[in-house]
């Protein structure tokens, strides 16, 4: 794939061959390219945007024009999907979803980040996003309970059944860490 390599994409309007597929996902998830007025009410809205670099109205602008840099912009995955720019958008565009179906799409074309691969990883390995750890046993048996609690963790060949159902990511990209 051409373009820049995920994680060096500029977080600014890039233009270029319009990719009609970002637009495609973005009407599948309730946001109409054409209506975003840019107010930036999205962008007052985001509490990861307090924290971070990250600015929605920058995000859904550019992926309403089709510039596929966005899939490459690491900024995409700093959504915590909190629902705000959904709820006070004034044109009633599904921004949050857009902003998955937007991940969505990045992972398919293998742009996922890599702190998300790790948990897809973790997923196959274990059967849990989250796996228990050496300090959650501790507590766990100060407690008077097992060590590791009779889920999918303690059952290997379930775990290999799920790694196999579940969604297979892509190759990594050259020029994630
Ligand atoms: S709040 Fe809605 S209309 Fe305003 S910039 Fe964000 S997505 Fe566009
Ligand atoms: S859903 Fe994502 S983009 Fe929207 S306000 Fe919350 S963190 Fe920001």
């Amino acid at each position: 794939m051409s373009g820049p390599k995920f994680g060096t994409a500029p977080n600014v309007y890039n233009p270029g061959e319009k990719d009609t597929e970002i637009i495609d996902v973005l009407k599948c998830a309730g946001f109409d390219a054409n209506a975003c007025m840019q107010c930036g009410v999205c962008t007052g809205s985001c509490l990861s945007g307090r924290w971070t670099a990250m600015r929605t109205r920058n995000i859904m602008y550019r992926a309403a024009a089709g510039d596929a840099s966005i899939l490459e912009d690491p900024d995409i995955w700093l959504c915590t999907t909190c629902y705000n720019c959904y709820d006070r958008c004034p044109r009633d565009l599904k921004v949050t979803d857009a902003i998955i179906e937007l991940r969505n799409l990045a992972t398919r074309r293998g742009y996922i980040h890599p702190r998300h691969r790790k948990t897809v990883d973790i997923l196959h390995k274990s059967g849990h996003a989250v796996p228990i750890n050496d300090k959650t046993k501790e507590i766990r048996k100060e407690l008077g309970l097992e060590e590791i609690p009779l889920t999918i963790y303690t059952d290997k060949m379930e775990v290999q059944k799920l790694a196999k159902a579940v969604f297979q990511l892509p190759p990594e990209e050259e020029g994630g860490d």
